[in-house]
Parts: structure tokens; C-alpha cells; sequence
């Protein structure tokens, strides 16, 4: 009856209290509410929002669901980051290594891929028996010797959200400022952090799209860590265009690995060094260069450490596609488009991403480029490289990318980092 009630009352603009948050996240996790009671709550908390108090509450309630890490006896700062996801963005692969090398606990979790936007736990199994589903008790014991750890979201940490996040999914609610905030700063804060750094995305490319939204979201985020003694500091960085050269996973491992062996595509390492730096800052270590790790080589020796630990082979060679396909550019001139949401359908389409949660991804597919906006271009010469392991794949994919490509137009780049947003 609990739900029936709640349902009711969100129907009609009432307000859900704490101690009904927590019966409902509880009751959820345990099987003892059916997934159609709880996707109509779930449909009307979205058509009728969540006030700050119920956010708060839901975050709780989550949280309280499941076990959390427990890392204070470390005696490090512990700092993650969480992007809102996008189309090539690699930066976890290189970030938390590079961080752990310079004396700060990463315990990072991360995501799969949804619809065009890729993944970080997708691209790291595209290592030959790498291990993202490490325990707690396994996680929190590497990230001990190690510095850092990349895990998905075990079946302890929050267990609501899991089941909620997958009912969302399914049941077109993902997109709610309240519902995004809340789930994921209940997984972050079960991370036993003491600072938390956002790369919230903007552009076509991003999950939210549009800049109020962003900022929407990204104070509704900030002020859920102040609550819990967790911190946190937002960059606005621009998700137009893909970042780097590739969307993918194995390709994108490739590119992180050049970027820890101090070279890669010039944003990606403007961004993964500007994000590092407000970890380290977070953790009071403004001393250090982070750039200094990637170029000397800490950044890759903890990388190698960390790949090893969790079963994979960091000299192992990376899956290969059966079918390349080359795009040229149109025209010559300047770059001045490249659509991150085309590029990201397009890799997606190629086998990179998933049509349904349970679906497996191709290690091998995806999407590389020679230039990105802002860089020249010669007619004729090649611009992208489709990889696939199913040639059939290809026409979707070049359906994706039509009106993508824009060279010598008007449309000028955004820069790469929009805004800093810090707690008030
Ligand atoms: N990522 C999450 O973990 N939860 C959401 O609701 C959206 C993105």
C-alpha cells in the first residue's frame, strides 16, 4: 500500500517524505515493490519534479540501500571525478592513474556505455582479462597499495539505484535534473571520498545538451556533496565535438596509453590535466604537476600497476576490426564542425555502444579521426575511419554522419573548458 499511496501523492504535486524515501528505496532493493509501481512514482517524481529536501532524501535513501567502501583508514585524501559522458571521452583511463601516481586515492567508478555515449568500464574490458568487477573488500584492499582502482558499481553500492537506474532506462525518465543528481551522487558519495571534481558536458554530444541544464544540474550535485561532508568542484567543458581522435573502446584505450606515455591528442591532455589539477588541489596537494607525471612516466607506471592488478596484460594487443572504412574530407580548408551526437551514433551503430543494457559491446568498433575542429583539412584525403567487426554495420553508420562534417563554414569552436563552478 506504501507505494500505491506514494504514487498517488506524487500524482498530484504532494511531497514525499524522508522516512517514506527510505522504506521505498529499501523495500525496492528487496524485491517487495513491483518495477510497475515503482516506474509510474518514478514517471510522476519526473513530470512533477523533486524540491531540494526530496533530493536530499532520495540521495539518503539510495545510499542507505547498500554497504559503502570504507577507505578513511588510508590516511589519503580520496578524490574521484564523474563526467556526465560524451563521445570520446577517455579521461578516467588516464586520471586515475595519474592522480594515484602523485599520492592521492582514486577509488574510481564508473559507467557502461548509453545510447551514443561510451563508457569507461566498456573501454577498460576491451583489455584482454581485464576485471572491472572487483568486490569492495578487493577494491578498497588495491586501492591500499596501489592508489587507485576502476570497478563498476557492485551489487552492494546502492542497490536502489541500480534497479531504479535500469527501470529509468526502460521507462524514458533518465532525463530529470532531481533523478540524474541524486543517483549519481548517491554511488559517489558510497565512495568514501573527501572531494569529488564534475566535468560536466555540454553540447550535442553530451547527455544534457543544454547549458542551463547543465548548471541546473550541476548545482543540484554540488550542493548534495556539501551535505555529505563530500566536497565538490564543476568544470563546464564543451562536448560539441568529440574529444580526441577516437570513440570507441579499444581505440580509446590506444589514445590513453599515448597520452600516459606524454604525447596524445592536445585536448584530451589539456582536459585530463586540468581536471587533475582540481583533484590535487581537492586534496590540498597544489604542489605537484600533474602534467610533470604524464611526461616522466609516474602516470604510466601506475596505469601498468593498476591493469595488472585488476587480471589484464598492459602489453597485450588490443582487439583489431575485420572492416576499416575510410570517410575523406569534403573540402579543404578548416575543420569547423564535427558533430560530437553524429559521431557518437555512428560508433555506436558500428557495434561500440548497446541497444539494450544486456547487449555486448565490440571491443573493436568504433571511430577515429585525422583532424579535429579548428584543424585543416585537404579534400579527398581521409578524415575518419570507420572499424567495425560486421561490415553490414557501415551503411547505418554513414547514414549517422551525414551534414556531420562542416569545413570553412562559419561556425566557430567553443573552447574546451567553459566554466568553473565551485560551492557557493
Ligand atoms: N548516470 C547515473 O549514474 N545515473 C543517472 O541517472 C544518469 C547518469
Amino acid at each position: 500500500m506504501l507505494a500505491h499511496r506514494l504514487i498517488e501523492r506524487k500524482r498530484d504535486g504532494g511531497r514525499i517524505e524522508p522516512g517514506e524515501w527510505r522504506a521505498l528505496a529499501l523495500a525496492y532493493a528487496k524485491g517487495h515493490i513491483p518495477d510497475y509501481q515503482m516506474a509510474a512514482l518514478l514517471m510522476a517524481c519526473f513530470l512533477r519534479g523533486l524540491d531540494r529536501t526530496e533530493t536530499a532524501a532520495l540521495t539518503e535513501a539510495m545510499l542507505q540501500s547498500g554497504e559503502r567502501l570504507e577507505l578513511a583508514h588510508i590516511g589519503k585524501p580520496r578524490l574521484d571525478k564523474h563526467s556526465t559522458g560524451g563521445v570520446g571521452d577517455k579521461v578516467s583511463l588516464v586520471l586515475a592513474p595519474l592522480v594515484a601516481s602523485l599520492g592521492v586515492a582514486v577509488p574510481m567508478m564508473s559507467g557502461r556505455s548509453l545510447g551514443h555515449t561510451g563508457g569507461t568500464l566498456d573501454k577498460l574490458e576491451a583489455i584482454p582479462g581485464f576485471r572491472t568487477d572487483l568486490s569492495l573488500a578487493e577494491a578498497s584492499a588495491q586501492i591500499e597499495t596501489l592508489g587507485c582502482a576502476m570497478i563498476g558499481q557492485s551489487p552492494e553500492i546502492a542497490p536502489a539505484d541500480k534497479k531504479m537506474y535500469a527501470l529509468r532506462d526502460a521507462t524514458a525518465t533518465v532525463e530529470s535534473i532531481p533523478l540524474i543528481a541524486a543517483s549519481i551522487m548517491s554511488k559517489k558519495i558510497a565512495e568514501d571520498l573527501t572531494g569529488l571534481v564534475l566535468d560536466m558536458k555540454r553540447g550535442s554530444g553530451a547527455f544534457i545538451p543544454e547549458l542551463d541544464r547543465v548548471l541546473e544540474l550541476a548545482d543540484v550535485m554540488i550542493k548534495l556533496g556539501d551535505d555529505h561532508g563530500c566536497p565538490c568542484v564543476a568544470l563546464v567543458t564543451a562536448m560539441d565535438r568529440p574529444l580526441g581522435r577516437s570513440a570507441g573502446n579499444a581505440v580509446e584505450v590506444a589514445e590513453a596509453v599515448e597520452v600516459l606515455a606524454g604525447g596524445g591528442p592536445a585536448d584530451v591532455v589539456e582536459l585530463t590535466v586540468a581536471l587533475a589539477r582540481e583533484m590535487l588541489a581537492a586534496a590540498g596537494r597544489d604542489d605537484v604537476d600533474p602534467a610533470d607525471a604524464l611526461a616522466d612516466g609516474r602516470a604510466m607506471d601506475a596505469w601498468r600497476r593498476m591493469i595488472s592488478a585488476q587480471g589484464g596484460d598492459p602489453d597485450a594487443s588490443l582487439p583489431r576490426p575485420a572492416e576499416r572504412h575510410v570517410v575523406p574530407a569534403p573540402a579543404t580548408g578548416t575543420l569547423t564542425r564535427l558533430d560530437a551526437y553524429a559521431v557518437g551514433v555512428a560508433a555506436w551503430r558500428l557495434g561500440a555502444g548497446r541497444a539494450r543494457k544486456e547487449d555486448p559491446v565490440a571491443s573493436a568498433a568504433g571511430v577515429t579521426w585525422t583532424a579535429n575542429v579548428g584543424e585543416q583539412v585537404r579534400a579527398g584525403e581521409p578524415l575518419l575511419e570507420l572499424h567495425t567487426d560486421e561490415p553490414g554495420r557501415i551503411p547505418r553508420a554513414l547514414e549517422a554522419l551525414e551534414g556531420a562534417i562542416g569545413v570553412d563554414t562559419a561556425d566557430r569552436p567553443l573552447p574546451l573548458i567553459l566554466e568553473r563552478i565551485d560551492a557557493p
